[in-house]
């Protein structure tokens, strides 16, 4: 069984002052059996030194260093201890025209520098809607998951656009499909595939997380809105340590 991991991306959200939430739940989930990453914006990222919970940056330039103003590249990630990065997510791909081609070399670039990518992917509403999903899932790893990825590097996050910070989820049922594919395509393609841990995220909250990671195939969440405050994201970690 791949080792579970409840993920936290709190995009563009937090200040220094909001550091304590980091805090309280290293202190609640000091002896945790999974694993319990944090994305803070990149300011705060070093400011985390020293947490017991495993940080992470939300994105990062494919190159190591460069004229390239205003970009993080993972080895600068890596060196204020991060040791995880989203690669990928929808609004990087919808707000920076962010394509499978960069999203793998995004990813590349992470497991240069030595910290695993956390590769998002997930089909839009009138994706859905038109009966495409799959096939826009398997273009997505095809295109955006490295033939390099291993077990170590890399984390896939399937997040259905029409899903994320909605409140609408997808049935257990639609889960399961498409992350059945997705364990599908690992394997087909990485001789660890099957231990490759495959998220789920879109609108998870404390309410709806048990019945999620009861899922084949669900090796934990990555959470948007629900990972601001600790009350909330230890509900869902609660609902996956118990899993
Ligand atoms: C996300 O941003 O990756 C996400 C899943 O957001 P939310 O949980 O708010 O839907």
């Amino acid at each position: 069984m791949p080792r579970k991991l409840a993920a936290g991306n709190w995009k563009m959200n937090g200040l220094r002052a909001n550091l304590t939430e980091i805090e309280t739940l290293a202190e609640r989930h000091a002896d945790s059996p999974i694993d319990i990453l944090i994305c803070p914006p990149a300011p705060l990222i070093a400011a985390c030194q020293g947490t017991l919970l495993d940080i992470g940056g939300q994105d990062c330039h494919p190159a190591t260093s460069g004229a390239h103003t205003g970009d993080i590249s993972a080895q600068m990630l890596a060196d204020v201890g991060a040791t995880y990065v989203i690669t990928g997510h929808s609004e990087r791909r919808s707000d920076h025209g962010e394509t499978d081609a960069i999203v793998a070399a995004k990813s590349e670039a992470a497991y240069a520098a030595g910290i695993t990518a956390v590769i998002c992917l997930g089909e839009t509403l009138a994706e859905r809607e038109a009966g495409t999903t799959l096939s826009v899932i398997d273009t997505q790893l095809t295109g955006s998951v490295p033939a390099t990825a291993t077990v170590q590097n890399t984390v896939i996050a399937y997040e259905p656009v029409w899903a994320i910070g909605t409140g609408k989820v997808p049935t257990l049922d639609q889960i399961a499909e498409v992350h059945a594919y997705i364990r599908a395509h690992l394997n087909a393609r990485f001789d660890d595939g099957n231990k490759m841990r495959i998220l789920y995220g879109g609108s998870v909250k404390g309410s709806n997380a048990a019945g999620i990671f009861g899922v084949p195939h669900v090796d934990g969440a990555l959470v948007g809105g629900a990972s601001l405050k600790a009350d909330d994201f230890s509900e869902i970690i609660t609902a996956l340590e118990a899993s």
